[in-house]
């Protein structure tokens, strides 16, 4: 089971710009969290929120979901970027293919189901 938490520091963090490590081509073509969440929470592209693209989640459906079942945590289970030890290999494999690639159709989700594509990257 995971919580949802939040930190409160009063730090003096510097703001700094967002690394692209390619997380985003790798989430279009997987949707594994997308597809697992049994209240259908989560968008599978990317919605404008209060002015920013993002990847959403509807708390609105989220929430009861798990409250009702005392946690939940299944997008989190399911998420390639969750199994220890592969994330990096993930962020590797996505930044040369993003090079290799010319066309953006080859990253769309429409030429081959999730699960071969994941295995194409988790070697
Ligand atoms: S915690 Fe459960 S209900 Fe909430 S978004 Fe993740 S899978 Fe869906
Ligand atoms: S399961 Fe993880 S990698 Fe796959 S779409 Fe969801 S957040 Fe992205």
């Amino acid at each position: 089971m995971f919580r949802l938490a939040y930190v409160l520091t009063d730090l003096p963090l510097v703001v700094d710009e967002p690394v692209d490590i390619a997380v985003d081509d790798f989430c279009k073509l997987c949707q594994l969290c997308t597809r697992a969440c049994p209240p259908g929470a989560i968008f599978g592209e990317k919605q404008w929120v209060r002015g920013e693209l993002k990847w959403y989640v509807d708390f609105d459906k989220c929430v009861p979901y798990f409250n009702e079942n005392m946690g939940c945590g299944i997008c989190l289970a399911v998420c390639p970027y969750s199994q220890p030890g592969v994330a990096e290999g993930l962020v590797t494999k996505m930044l040369r293919r993003r090079e290799r690639v010319k066309s953006p159709e080859d990253l769309d989700g429409s030429k081959h189901d999730a699960a071969e594509k994941i295995a194409d990257f988790a070697d």
